[in-house]
């Protein structure tokens, strides 16, 4: 039904009671949007979601992600290339067809309707019987936390059961697959909390095949079986969360994951030394860039610092000004400037062509114990792991991190 925020059909199958896995794999090949306008919003998309899996799409806004999904789910016509669900080619197939369920941001209740009715509603106009509607809508409830309100009208619920029942109306449909945009996104900061953890309890107990759209790089770690990082309509990397957030293979998936955000700096490699800003420090001897020399993008993420004070005593230190403290209770982030030129996630927001650099000199964020001592406009001292550095090109973005292998490094000290 239009404006119900459901784009699905399957017709009556076994009840809810069954819950099991129905083979459902979701492959995008080299998919493609340009819009009539010419703005090419997707370009080549390669992926396979397997059957059962839980895929994030994050990404700016603009950079592709809801016309993906909407490709999928057969709202968008695809310019080019292939959308396969459980193996079989659905371009063609128009969205009623395709048995997948959409939850989106909007997810527009029928206000007039109990909670139990809004998520029968569906049911009832594909002539489902009522016994089976009742079972299912039963269940659905049990799974997502709604027994207790099915009786209610959506004005009498809190946002997080209004987002819950919009769920319930995709899961009574028994789909192949959810694809899901910005679900949360209407929800306050808390809620959107407790309800993100309701929906990765549902997968784990549905384990009905996910594509789900966010902006939010927390929420696509914390959701995702893998995360899809994308930017100006490709994907520049896919990989479990931690993955992603350890070997991010291009500058911007290491801008964009993480928070606070990596520390990213324009930096020079002096032999078995790296040079930023008023900064020299000893690189490790395995984990390196790939050269030996010249003008890298150096990343450290917050926590690769610590207050000297609380770390190893044989680990290498930097002094630094502290510009900010924040005493956030389990950590404290310590702000201070580093004299070079800045990466930010801003900066590579912009063109493809735009420079990858912001012209002011950093601010690094370390995240340290709590009780630290730092105050501010003081000088503090704080121990730094080259073991974790991040290295780029600031040409091309990619990654140039290779780690070597033992035997080159006992060569190296000797
Ligand atoms: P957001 O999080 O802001 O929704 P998104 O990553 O989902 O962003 P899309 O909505 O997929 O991005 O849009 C991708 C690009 O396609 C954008 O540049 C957008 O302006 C453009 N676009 C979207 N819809 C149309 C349309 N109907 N005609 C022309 N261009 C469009």
């Amino acid at each position: 039904p239009r404006g119900l925020g459901c784009a699905a059909a399957s017709t009556g199958r076994r009840s809810y009671g069954n819950i099991g896995p129905r083979m459902a794999e979701i492959t995008l090949e080299n998919l493609t949007k340009v819009y009539p306008d010419g703005t090419r919003a997707v370009k080549q998309l390669d992926l396979e979601v397997e059957d059962g899996e839980f895929v994030v799409f994050v990404g700016p806004s603009g950079c592709g992600k809801t016309t993906a999904l909407r490709m999928v789910a057969g709202l968008e016509p695809i310019t080019e290339g292939l959308v396969k669900i459980g193996g079989q080619v659905v371009n063609n197939l128009p969205p009623k067809n395709r048995d997948i369920a959409m939850v989106f941001q909007n997810y527009a209740l029928y206000p007039h309707m109990s909670a139990f009715k809004n998520m029968a509603f569906g049911l009832k106009l594909r002539k489902v019987p009522r016994p089976e509607i009742s079972t299912r809508v039963g269940d659905a409830a049990k799974v997502l936390g709604l027994e207790g309100v099915l009786p209610k009208r959506p004005r009498t619920l809190s946002g997080g059961q209004r987002q819950r029942v919009a769920m319930g109306r995709a899961i009574v449909r028994e789909p192949k697959a959810f694809l899901m945009d910005e679900p949360l996104s209407n929800l306050d900061a808390k809620l959107r909390v407790g309800v993100r953890a309701s929906l990765s309890e549902l997968h784990r107990r549905l384990g009905v095949t996910t594509v789900y759209v966010t902006h939010d790089q927390t929420e696509a770690m914390t959701l995702g079986d893998r995360v899809a990082v994308m930017r100006e309509g490709r994907i520049l990397q896919t990989d479990r969360p931690q993955k992603l957030y350890e070997e991010p293979k291009d500058l911007f998936v290491a801008a964009f994951i993480g928070s606070p955000a990596m520390n990213l700096v324009q930096a020079r490699i002096d032999g078995d030394e790296i040079v930023f800003g008023q900064y020299r420090v000893p690189l490790d001897p395995v984990r390196r860039p790939d050269r030996a020399s010249g003008e890298i993008i150096l990343g450290i993420r917050p926590e690769s610092f610590e207050d000297a004070a609380f770390a190893p005593a044989e680990q290498g230190t930097i002094e630094v000004i502290v510009t900010v403290l924040e005493e956030l209770g389990a950590d404290a982030h310590v702000f201070f400037r580093v004299d070079a030129r800045q990466v930010t996630a801003e900066a590579l927001e912009g063109k493809e062509d735009a420079t990858l650099i912001a012209d002011s000199t950093a601010l690094f964020s370390a995240r340290v114990d709590p009780r630290t001592r730092a105050r501010v406009g003081e000088p503090i001292r704080l121990a730094v792991d080259p073991s974790r550095f991040h290295f780029f090109d600031p040409e091309t973005g990619a990654s140039l991190l290779t780690e070597r292998r033992p035997a080159a490094v006992a060569m190296a000290g000797r």
